[in-house]
């Protein structure tokens, strides 16, 4: 508490991110960051920028990039908004987008970030209770809502809705945005992308951080619709013009440009956490169907907090929520398969 904070700042309550530790050889299980490098084209790309035209400001439109990431969805680059990470985009689209009198409606779990949003911005909301199979049903998204957003697959959970379902959601709230948070919909799971063609409300965002492995590099956008999209620049525009560096657009357009390193390493993670899920049943646990690169599981006979600190003890670093209802879970980023069978032989020696 300081006398030179404004009012807003005695009642914030900020977000927690996981652990960076700066110790090395510990396995980092708890920030799902991606296991492999970048593409080596974005490092080349990123090495390219950093060169004497550093002393110029960058496009502030980042242009090129949203005309790579349009054609790459087959959208217009009027349909298409970038951040520094989607982070940013998404505190732009609370104050720009979901704040309404009515409110917005999230999930009781959920990525922990937007109830702390709400509380920056001032946005009334309401939680929705998953049901107990921690799913989103949509048919408790029906009443009078400002706005909405949910993350899909959602987290902690890892759980996907089908694309139906997110288009009930829609129909049921035409007048309103509806924000999709796609961060983890590249392992497995079907972008609402084909929908925005239909509803005008329909808001995605995605990040570089976690399926393009460039979390330290801060990209993330928003598609939608030009009217949407227009909303969000205004924010911007009213905050920071340069939100992205020369080394983050140029990096950002490589990885787009190299499908195959992509299309690879999402693979490699989705096996590995089928892998690792099998591992832990096997063992005891209840792991959730996941779609996203961690999986969330709990076992009836040791609780989350124990677990993740014996753990600790042995340098491998999971995420762990003492938050209701998911107290006894922990968060589990898929690694490698090399620092996946760690955690199995240390969860082995524990349990
Ligand atoms: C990681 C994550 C983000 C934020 O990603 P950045 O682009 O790194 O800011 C957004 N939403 C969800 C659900 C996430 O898990």
């Amino acid at each position: 508490m300081s006398r030179f904070w404004s009012d807003v700042v005695h009642t914030l309550t900020p977000y927690v991110p996981g652990e960076q530790p700066k110790m090395d050889r510990l396995v980092k299980l708890n920030t799902n960051e991606s296991p492999y490098g970048p593409s080596p084209r974005v490092i080349d790309a990123v090495r390219d920028a950093a060169s004497e035209d550093l002393r110029r400001y960058p496009d502030p439109n980042a242009d090129a990039l949203k005309q790579c990431l349009a054609t790459y969805h087959g959208l217009e680059p009027a349909q298409v908004f970038v951040g520094n990470g989607s982070d940013e985009v998404l505190a732009h689209a609370f104050m720009g987008l979901l704040k309404h009198d009515k409110p917005l409606l999230f999930p009781d779990i959920t990525y922990s970030f937007y109830p702390v949003y709400c509380g920056l911005y001032d946005i009334a909301h309401r939680l929705v209770p998953l049901n107990e199979h921690f799913e989103i049903d949509p048919a408790d998204y029906t009443g009078e809502a400002g706005a909405v957003i949910f993350p899909n697959p959602n987290a902690p959970t890892g759980r996907l809705m089908p694309l139906e379902a997110v288009e009930q959601i829609l129909k049921a709230q035409p007048d309103v945005v509806v924000l999709v948070d796609e961060a983890y919909i590249d392992y497995g799971g079907q972008s609402a992308v084909g929908l925005l063609a239909e509803h005008p409300n329909l808001l995605i965002t995605r990040t570089f951080s976690k399926s393009r492995a460039l979390a330290g590099l801060r990209v993330g956008y928003a598609l939608g619709s030009a009217e949407l999209v227009e909303g969000l620049e205004r924010v911007k525009n009213s905050f920071n013009s340069y939100p992205l560096g020369r080394p983050a657009q140029a990096g950002a357009i490589a990885s787009v440009e190299d499908e195959p390193w992509f299309r690879d390493s999402c693979q490699r993670v989705i096996d590995s956490r089928e892998h690792l899920t099998g591992a832990l049943e096997r063992m005891g646990f209840e792991v959730l169907p996941s779609a996203a690169n961690f999986i969330f599981a709990r076992h009836p006979a040791h609780p989350g907090a124990d677990l993740a600190a014996a753990l600790r003890e042995r340098a491998i670093i999971v995420r762990h929520f003492k938050l209701p209802r998911i107290d006894a879970f922990l968060r589990i980023t898929v690694g490698t398969d090399d620092e996946c069978d760690a955690l199995i032989q240390a969860l082995g020696d524990i349990l």
